[in-house]
């Protein structure tokens, strides 16, 4: 995809997540030379598959696995400093050589050890599906101006002051809780303290220096976690993540203009999942879910949670397609309706007389629709050694060329098994 005229392309999830970003975020890393991670935290979890090993980032961009690659954290990060050296002592002990290679932006929020204590203990963040990993607590503190950023370890004071209040702030929420649970202020300094020569060591201003690398020419990949239906602003709220999922989000959370993005690939399984509560228009049966569940290996990378699956979904893709002015679709997991006698695809939801077709703000427009289905027949046969749109079966093809009618996008890639060479690229 890398070319002449397109050297900055952000890869987003164009569903509820787990599309399977790492896989092409490993695929167009290769010819990177800086892969940034723009949002979200140590929710996130890539799995990449190199050989027999499978490695989850959550953090560490997954262009580390690639040698020479430069990897950044930008500032739209909330960043667990603990989680973070211990994927990167787990790479360096893989054998993979990260000095030098991963930069961390000064402007990056922190998840403190009381943000996941909030996380843990408060009833309502288990409605909508948190990680527990501190993320949501950490963003409600960046934007209420009391987080702590990567730079603010510069200065012991100021991070005093700034750890106590984040402190008093967190206990006032336990005890509103009902918890009784308490954050120890002093306990935070002395982890800060521990970690910030190694945090600093790798800290810059990475939108001053990915804004330098795209001016020289390089090929910067921006890298997206969860999807855009997750988007705080665009995805069905208040059943979101905290943060800006979506292409707009990848400028602000670098720190680059939005005008030097030349390419957006969203990332769509041949299906739907999603993780946690919230409408899932397509959802399966129990029976079917089950079936489709083992047949993709659809539990979280992160939790081991249980995804719930359904058709695809082309309203929503469509949807996705539009708000992040997407150039591109790769399509993953065809391998896993390998087996099935027939597929459905969403082309509408049906309420009342009428048929909808854009995608609703308000969740309660989604109430008692039911979707409408076009039928393709199923194919029967493994997909897993295609290597080209001429492998495919037949009706593999027809069901992907009425995918990219609908969704009005071209398909890049289609990927139809786990594996880096499992891929037909189409660019
Ligand atoms: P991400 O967060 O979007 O990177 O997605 P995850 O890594 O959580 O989930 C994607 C999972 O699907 C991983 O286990 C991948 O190895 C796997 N995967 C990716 N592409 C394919 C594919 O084409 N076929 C199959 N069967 N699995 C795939």
């Amino acid at each position: 995809m890398f070319d002449t005229s397109t050297r900055t392309i952000v890869i987003v999830g164009a569903q509820w997540g787990d599309e399977g970003k790492g896989k092409l975020v490993d695929v167009l890393a290769e010819r990177a030379d800086w892969v940034v991670r723009y949002q979200g935290g140590a929710n996130a979890g890539h799995t990449v598959h190199v050989g027999d090993e499978s490695t989850v980032l959550h953090q560490v961009p997954s262009g580390i696995l690639h040698p020479g690659v430069r990897c950044a954290i930008g500032n739209g990060v909330v960043l667990d400093p603990e989680g973070m050296f211990e994927e990167v002592d787990g790479l360096v002990a893989t054998g993979v050589d990260v000095a030098g290679r991963l930069y961390l932006s000064d402007r990056a929020h922190l998840v403190m050890p009381y943000h996941k204590l909030v996380d843990k203990e408060s009833a309502a963040s288990k409605a909508i599906g948190t990680t527990g990993r501190g993320i949501g607590p950490a963003y409600e503190d960046k934007v209420a101006r009391r987080g702590i950023r990567v730079l603010d370890l510069r200065h012991p004071a100021r991070l005093r002051v700034l750890v106590e209040q984040g402190t008093e702030h967190a206990n006032q929420i336990l005890s509103g809780f009902g918890s009784n649970k308490r954050a120890d202020a002093a306990f935070t300094l002395a982890a800060l303290e521990r970690i910030a020569p190694r945090l600093l060591a790798i800290a810059e201003d990475v939108g001053l220096a990915i804004s330098r690398a795209q001016k020289q020419g390089a090929a910067v990949l921006l890298e997206g976690a969860q999807g855009s239906l997750l988007d705080v602003d665009h995805g069905t709220y208040p059943f979101v993540t905290s943060s800006n999922t979506t292409a707009g989000g990848a400028a602000v959370g670098v720190g680059i203009s939005p005008r030097s993005i030349d390419a957006a690939l969203g990332v769509v399984k041949a299906y739907t999942t999603r993780v946690g509560a919230g409408p899932l228009p397509t959802e399966f049966d129990a029976a079917m879910s089950q079936q489709v569940r083992t047949l993709g290996n659809e539990f979280g990378a992160t939790t081991g949670r249980p995804r719930r699956c359904g058709w695809f979904d082309a309203v929503v893709v469509r949807y996705a397609v539009r708000v992040n002015g997407l150039t591109g679709l790769a399509i993953t997991k065809l391998d896993v309706l390998d087996t099935l006698e027939r597929i459905g695809l969403c082309v509408g939801f049906r309420v009342g007389g009428e048929v909808m077709t854009e995608f609703p703000g308000d969740l309660a427009d989604l109430e008692g629709i039911e979707p409408v289905y076009e039928w393709f027949d199923g194919w029967g046969t493994s997909t897993a050694e295609a290597r080209s749109l001429a492998d495919l079966p037949t009706a593999a093809r027809a069901y992907l060329d009425r995918i990219q009618a609908l969704v009005e996008c071209p398909a890049q890639y289609v990927s139809v098994g786990t594996r880096r060479d499992q891929i037909i690229g189409l660019v």
